[in-house]
């Protein structure tokens, strides 16, 4: 802008300002806008102007999460006013106890004192669709919208340090037979399995030549139990998501192995889905809710606002950890604990955009990968591939995205134009092309399909 708009506007703006008490609110609100920026309430959001056609049929929603870096768009969406804007004003955000507990509270529905939905990990959505978690009892879902990529990571006991134990594993057969003639095999945890932490332990064994199911013990563990049982050293390792990881080094009592954002750079990781009941009954509630939470992803995703946001979900009502545990890893910063160190906002958690382009939008060629990974471990029977597909379009509505970031202007430029983000590299150089998955899985060697 030249000097002489510049000085035009802002005399302007000032001759504006100054008619009207409105002004002076948004002159105060200009020189300190982070804190100054109202919350808004349920009565400021009535007033709001939402297009007629845009208003939710309800405002009420309740949602699960889990506290791990993941959740954060759905508690900023809370917190800065976010659903209030779009017309939830009643969002309730529920922690739940483990992803056990998210399950069984998605099985019943807010209704029976469940959940409407909430954060998942994947293919947990397509799980529960089937009745193949849920006793057979098929709750069928969709998959709105990604929460967050990366900020994951491998946590191994501090007592395994220096054995050559890092994103690669040198020796690796030798180091686990010795653990295992040490006293018992070594123990690595997930939180849920048959998901993204079981699958990032499995690849990253697995591309070391370890057979995860048959060299290391596998169990699972709720993430706020990990560090107690690393401690008392009843597990080796585990996986999860910040500020789990992050603690271990922290604490003492470990180090990481391997960011997930080293194993597969941008990886998807966790999801917004809700039970399709609630959807199809409420499509404007769910479109203002994506709106919402593609807004507080938005906010996520400027570092300038993570101090703020670590602030936010570290305390009590959230997260319940010391905001320190957390600050590093949002910033991208890392003591690795084995001496290595990351700087690098790249490899922060993510919301909104990555180095592959948008993050929120939930492409259907990951849930493919998650389906073919389910079958690669024998989770999944294998001709579940050829079916996958169309499985996929039932559950993953990617559609409702669209339409919802229409609705909120997000700019062309931030809207996928397809399904499929190509073809996946991961850090040993397997690649993974959603037109042929087939090819994936043959060319792995550790597997059980
Ligand atoms: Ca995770």
């Amino acid at each position: 802008m030249s000097s002489f708009n510049n000085n035009f506007s802002r005399r302007r703006f000032i001759a504006t300002a100054g008619a009207t008490a409105l002004g002076s609110f948004l002159l105060k609100a200009c020189g300190n806008p982070p804190e100054d920026t109202p919350k808004v309430t349920s009565t400021q959001a009535a007033k709001i102007n939402i297009p007629a056609d845009q208003v939710p049929e309800v405002t009420k929603v309740k949602l699960g999460y889990l506290p791990i870096v993941e959740s954060a768009p759905l508690i900023i969406a809370k917190e800065k006013g976010f659903f209030a804007k779009y017309g939830m004003t009643d969002v309730d955000i529920s922690k739940q106890a483990n992803w056990g507990a998210a399950r069984d509270n998605v099985k019943i529905g807010s209704s029976a004192g469940g959940i409407d939905g909430g954060q998942w990990q994947m293919p947990m959505p397509y799980l529960i669709s089937e009745g193949i978690i849920t006793d057979n009892l098929k709750v069928p879902m969709y998959v709105l919208l990604q929460l967050n990529t990366q900020g994951n990571g491998i946590a191994i006991a501090g007592k395994h340090k220096d054995k050559g134990v890092g994103l690669k594993i040198d020796k690796a057969k030798e180091f686990f037979e010795k653990a295992k003639s040490d006293g018992g095999k070594f123990k690595a945890a997930f939180t849920f399995p048959k998901a993204n932490q079981d699958f990032w332990i499995r690849y990253w064994l697995a591309a070391s030549g370890v057979d995860p199911d048959a060299d290391v013990e596998l169990l699972t563990v709720p993430s706020a139990q990990t560090v107690a049982n690393m401690k008392t050293g009843t597990m080796d390792a585990f996986s999860t998501g910040d500020p789990w990881p992050y603690r271990i080094v922290q604490e003492k009592i470990g180090f990481i192995s391997a960011l997930t954002a080293e194993i597969w750079k941008a990886h998807p990781e966790e999801y917004l889905a809700m039970r399709a009941d609630w959807v199809d009954k409420n499509p404007k509630a769910t479109k203002a809710m994506l709106k919402a939470i593609m807004e507080a992803q938005q906010w996520c995703d400027n570092f300038d606002n993570r101090k703020e946001l670590v602030q936010i979900v570290a305390t009590k009502n959230y997260y319940g950890v010391a905001p320190e545990i957390l600050e590093g890893p949002m910033m991208g910063k890392y003591d690795l604990g084995d001496g290595r160190k990351v700087d690098d906002k790249s490899m922060a958690p993510l919301y909104w955009k990555d180095a592959k382009g948008n993050v929120s939008y939930p492409y259907q060629s990951h849930d493919l990968w998650f389906l073919t990974e389910s079958v690669r471990w024998g989770f999944l029977p294998k001709d579940s591939l050829a079916t996958a597909k169309d499985w996929i379009k039932k559950v993953n509505r990617e559609d409702i995205w669209r339409e919802a970031a229409k609705e909120a202007g997000i700019a062309v430029a931030d809207i996928p134009t397809s399904t499929s983000r190509g073809i996946e590299e991961f850090f040993d150089g397997t690649k993974f092309d959603p037109e042929n998955p087939q090819a994936y899985l043959d060319g792995l060697k550790i597997k059980k399909a």
